[in-house]
């Protein structure tokens, strides 16, 4: 006869980490030929409610992520910013003009990331210690560029993608977390499928928009059960925003990896959300990071344990402010 003895406990579920781009939809790479800079000020913007929006489905499934937000962003919408930081997620950097990091050279990357190291820690009061490059544009054309996040106060970099693509990727680079500079940051690379010798992206973005939603789930459960390690999902506020602005002008491949699923990405991202179990990159990656030894050393300092007590906050906090 059966006795009902304890149960056993099961193990805690791997945790992924959750990752939103901040940015606005005329700012993305593939509208760059079409939208010039200088128009930026001029549109609509859209960043903020989009924004919103995502924090309220993070909320509804408590789950804490990592905000890789522009400079250019904060600078015009430093109330966002705060309640980024309120709700208990992490505050990282995107840089803040969003150019490709091999175009920028080392001395205006420079620039740029620290400005939007600054603008981000004074108008949040917490200390920034990732920072993920617009287009995935860190590989072999910048190996200069970890050293650099170093010696600006960075801690960690979510900025390659060992894929190969037309617009980005670092095919040859390491899958899992790395250091490609001796002084330089540790890499965490975006999550990839390793299947019939290739590497396929499992990593959000606009294949999670475009795939069926059970394929994107299955490389993400293969990663965590076959590599027994966690994931890095991102993806961007425009990309749940289907009432956006249409680009007529933009190429026809350019229109159709922006725009297609739109209207979906929302449930599928609420899907997600139940399927996986989630955090900040800064808790997933605690022990490649080093975070809480390491925190005291970077620029903003001062405001590191506010920033590290606030992260086991209720995300619900967010609907009563
Ligand atoms: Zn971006």
């Amino acid at each position: 006869m059966m006795t009902a003895g304890p149960a056993t406990p099961r193990p805690a579920p791997l945790r992924n980490a959750m990752s939103i781009d901040v940015e606005d939809w005329f700012q993305v790479q593939a509208f760059a030929g079409t939208i010039p800079r200088a128009a930026w000020d001029r549109l609509e913007r859209r960043v903020e409610a989009n924004t919103d929006r995502l924090l309220a489905r993070l909320a509804e499934a408590g789950t804490s992520a990592t905000f890789f937000t522009l400079g250019w962003v904060a600078e015009r919408h430093p109330a966002l910013i705060r309640r980024i930081v309120a709700a208990g997620h992490e505050l990282a950097s995107h840089g803040h003009g969003h150019e490709p990091v091999d175009r920028l050279g080392e001395h205006r990357f420079r620039a740029d990331i620290r400005r939007a190291k600054r603008l981000l820690e004074d108008i949040a009061g917490v200390a920034v210690q990732g920072y993920r490059a617009p287009t995935f544009s860190l590989g072999p054309r910048t190996p200069w560029a970890h050293a650099i996040l170093a010696e600006e106060g960075h801690r960690y970099s979510s900025s390659v993608f060992p894929i190969r693509h037309d617009l980005y990727g670092a095919p040859d680079a390491p899958r899992t977390p790395h250091r490609p500079h001796p002084d330089g940051v540790v890499e965490l690379p975006m999550t990839t499928l390793r299947l019939a010798g290739r590497n396929l992206p499992c990593a959000g973005g606009g294949w999670f928009r475009l795939l069926p939603y059970g394929l994107f789930r299955a490389g993400l459960r293969r990663v965590n059960a076959a590599e027994g390690r966690p994931g890095i999902f991102y993806c961007h506020p425009w990309e749940a925003d289907p009432a956006q602005p249409r680009v007529a002008a933009a190429g026809r491949l350019s229109r159709w990896r922006h725009y297609t699923g739109l209207a979906r990405m929302e449930s599928r991202l609420e899907r997600l959300l139940r399927d996986f179990a989630w955090d900040r990159i800064d808790v997933v990656f605690a022990a490649a990071v080093g975070a809480e030894a390491t925190a005291a050393g970077t620029p903003g300092a001062g405001a590191a344990p506010r920033h590290v007590a606030r992260r086991r906050r209720p995300a619900r906090a967010l609907a009563a402010e």
